[in-house]
């Protein structure tokens, strides 16, 4: 178990922000070097990685994917205020629930195969992606060809809640920018010849929050705002980002329809409408349930109670589950406060999610 933190430690201290290419680099060299010993290593532009493993057992049909990702939402320099740590039962510290301590357990089930000489009836290949937590637009088609190989897909991202339900569903997510044009004039000289951009996008808002429904699972946020120059200007510009989440992907056609939509209340103004989904819903499938029936097995082989759960955050497994592929999420650290301060994972749990990881690859 040393080891483990250790090696958790290591990569905690091994600062990954999605936007540092360097810092990304260094730590994917810091993954390559675990791996090497008993993995066939590619590397990919933007700093994905893939990596085949070589595990104990003759003939090999089918593959399973394992989904990580090497980036944080964490900028460098955080760790000078938010240190790695061990205390109070727990690891703490930038990215160590998202999802280093995930990665960490993959690489020790991996090890405990070999070690153990366990056999493996399936070729096991992990795909690290450098940009997830920004929306995977460079790794996505990279993960959808490796699941189009793969049989089953289990992804590294933590599990809900301290007593880590495995995740089985995840709402799509999107992003629209609508944008005001209206037309500048003094705002005391000219008043009645500007058509206010501002005020226009105030009434567009209102509509657009109407969007939700929450029996559907569908939410619109609007989540950012701009526009004007000055208080003694009518707003020539104005401009929203609202983030659209759907729990089914049939639902997203008539959500775009309602946004591609919108007209003006002030004919003076012109609307454009740009964005849509970006992640496809990870739906609860026949095979999704499946693949969790045999977690929650495997789990009560080791004495442990395995929960499921659906969650609104988007995961790279929504690319794999949309392509029909059973997809397993949430297999990662147990703990709380991904992307917050508190940010921890239990280290009494380190040991079950290792050995369940280890016994979904040996066992399917
Ligand atoms: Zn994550």
């Amino acid at each position: 178990m040393g080891n483990i933190v250790a090696l958790i430690r290591r990569m905690v201290e091994c600062e990954s922000p999605s936007d540092s290419p360097a810092a990304l680099d260094q730590f994917v060299s810091l993954i390559s070097a675990e791996l090497a010993e008993m993995a066939q290593i590619r590397n990919f532009r933007n700093g994905h990685l893939t990596a085949e493993f070589a595990l104990p057992g003759s003939k090999k049909r089918g593959q399973i994917l394992v989904l990580g990702h090497s980036d944080t939402v964490w900028p460098l320099g955080t760790l000078a205020r938010m240190p790695f740590r061990q205390e109070r039962g727990r690891l703490w510290g930038p990215g160590v629930l998202d999802m280093k301590s995930g990665l960490a357990f993959f690489i020790f089930a991996m090890r405990a195969l070999r070690a153990l000489d366990i056999p493996v009836s399936k070729k096991v290949a992990l795909q690290l992606n450098a940009d997830e937590e920004t929306g995977s637009h460079t790794s996505r088609a990279l993960t959808e060809n490796a699941a189009r190989r793969s049989e089953m897909v289990l992804v590294l991202e933590p599990g809900t809640g301290l007593e880590g339900r495995l995740k089985t569903a995840r709402k799509g997510v999107g992003v629209y920018r609508i944008a005001v044009h209206g037309k500048a004039s003094h705002a005391g000289v000219d008043f009645a010849a500007g058509a206010s951009a501002i005020v226009e996008l105030a009434r567009q808002i209102e509509r657009i929050a109407g969007f939700s429904n929450a029996s559907r699972g569908i939410t619109v946020n609007p989540g950012v705002i701009s526009g004007g120059t000055r208080s003694n200007v009518v707003a020539a510009e104005a401009a929203v980002e609202v983030d659209i989440r759907v729990a089914r992907l049939k639902d997203a056609p008539a959500l775009d329809r309602k946004f591609r939509g919108l007209r003006p209340f002030d004919k003076r103004c012109a609307i454009e409408v740009t964005g849509g989904l970006n992640r496809p819903p990870m739906e609860r499938s026949p095979g999704i349930r499946q693949l969790f029936s045999r977690a929650r097995e495997l789990a009560r082989e080791i004495g442990v109670e395995v929960e499921e759960s659906a969650t609104g955050g988007g995961s790279d497994g929504n690319f794999t589950a949309a392509l029909g592929v059973p997809t397993l999420d949430g297999l990662g650290g147990l703990g709380e406060g991904a992307h917050a301060l508190n940010e921890s994972v239990l280290i009494d749990r380190i040991a079950d999610r290792t050995a369940l990881l280890a016994k979904l690859v040996a066992g399917s």
